[in-house]
């Protein structure tokens, strides 16, 4: 695991398996350093030399325990977070949070404001609605989430104010985090498709939740950042599971935890620390997200779909006309593209370029999409 992110273009390895060359730009579950499949597959056989696979061992054990400290500690080094911020890793995927947050700080006589900027966004005011009040301060619904609108306020008193960071599927990313900062509010953010891409003061955040399956590690775990200065104040009854504060008091261990998946995250959290942490593969985002907006604003045939200064360094979209999006989707199969097609409410493309993303996989991509611009343009 001493692997140098490169510059150049052999940011780990597009090559795999008997398939040939596949470059995976799937929003998620998505591509992972090829590091961690390789010490990964070895674990299942035989993990460290204890002649036991990491399947069959039990979570209580001090194996284990070192797992999921280095996991904790890893994530608490590259966030540069602070005493009164806890890690957990917990079940039941991003999803579970739209209403365990809700649950947990919001009073049902409280109002908590939500930014309406993709339908993770929408998906959370439905679920918080069961516990309180909510003020949708801001929403893009009208324009299928295509922008992020910035001339809104929350009212004083504001138990909380919710973002979600990146839209993974209509491709827009909040860039200037001061708007938020601004507004003097706890914060609590949906950070699932960008966390750890790119450097901000995570601090800022009361809580902060993503699911692992982009750039944290495999799908089964997610990971949520509290500061439990925030906890103990609603006054309903919170079932066991869904207390952060027995999660916290527990270690992420008040029950059997997806002992595989929080090992997964772990050895990809390993791999970004040894690769310079999240300065240095910001720098290889910034270099990957230019040069596919560069090739999409040049190549006229190619319509990107957001508006340009809320475009996301993570998920890139863009339509074409349909006859011509069936013929680019025929050449980019058999260049072995994976997962460029956009979502199924959207259609058209995405390109999806997390942490492990290869920049060559962006270039090999881009000549592409060049050379059909000049052969249809
Ligand atoms: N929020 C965002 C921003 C997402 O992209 C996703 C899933 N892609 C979710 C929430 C839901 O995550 P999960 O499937 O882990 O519940």
């Amino acid at each position: 695991m001493t692997a140098i992110i490169k510059e150049n273009t052999d940011l780990s390895r597009p090559f795999r398996g008997t398939g040939g060359v596949k470059h995976n730009f799937n929003s998620g579950p998505s591509v992972l350093p090829h590091e961690v499949f390789e010490e990964a597959s070895r674990a299942i056989l035989d993990f460290n030399g204890t002649g036991l696979s990491i399947l069959e061992i039990g979570h209580r054990t001090k194996t284990f325990q070192a797992v999921m400290d280095e996991a904790v500690i890893t994530l608490k080094e590259l966030m540069n977070l602070d005493s009164d911020h806890e890690v957990l890793f917990l079940h039941g995927g991003a999803t579970t949070q739209f209403f365990q947050i809700p649950m947990n700080i919001l009073r049902s006589d409280a109002t908590a404001a939500y930014t309406e900027t993709d339908i993770w966004g929408t998906k959370g005011i439905k679920e918080a609605k069961l516990y309180g009040n909510v003020d949708v301060v801001c929403s893009s619904k009208a324009e299928n989430y295509n922008w992020l609108p910035k001339a809104w306020d929350v009212k004083p008193g504001t138990a909380y104010l919710h973002l979600t960071t990146n839209n993974t599927i209509y491709g827009t990313q909040w860039q200037d985090m001061e708007l938020f900062y601004s507004k003097n509010v706890p914060l609590v953010a949906d950070m699932s498709s960008d966390i750890l891409s790119r450097q901000m003061d995570f601090n800022k955040f009361d809580i902060i939740y993503a699911g692992a399956q982009k750039n944290i590690g495999a799908a089964g775990v997610n990971v949520v950042i509290v500061n439990k200065n925030i906890l103990g104040k609603v006054d309903r009854a919170i079932p066991s599971m869904m207390d952060y504060r027995n999660h916290i008091e527990h270690g992420s261990m008040l029950n059997t935890p997806p002992v595989f998946a929080v090992y997964v995250c772990m050895l990809t959290l390993r791999w970004l620390k040894n690769n310079g942490g999240i300065a240095a593969i910001e720098k290889i985002n910034n270099k990957k997200a230019k040069l596919i907006y560069e090739t999409i604003d040049n190549n006229p045939i190619y319509k990107g779909t957001v508006a340009k200064e809320d475009r996301s360094k993570m998920n890139a979209c863009f339509v074409m006309e349909p006859e011509l999006e069936k013929e680019f989707t025929a050449v980019a199969e058999k260049e072995n593209f994976v997962g460029f097609k956009g979502h199924r409410t959207t259609g058209g493309f995405r390109i999806s370029m997390y942490n492990a993303l290869p920049y060559e996989s962006v270039v090999v991509l881009t000549d592409i999409m060049k050379d059909f611009a000049n052969k249809k343009g």
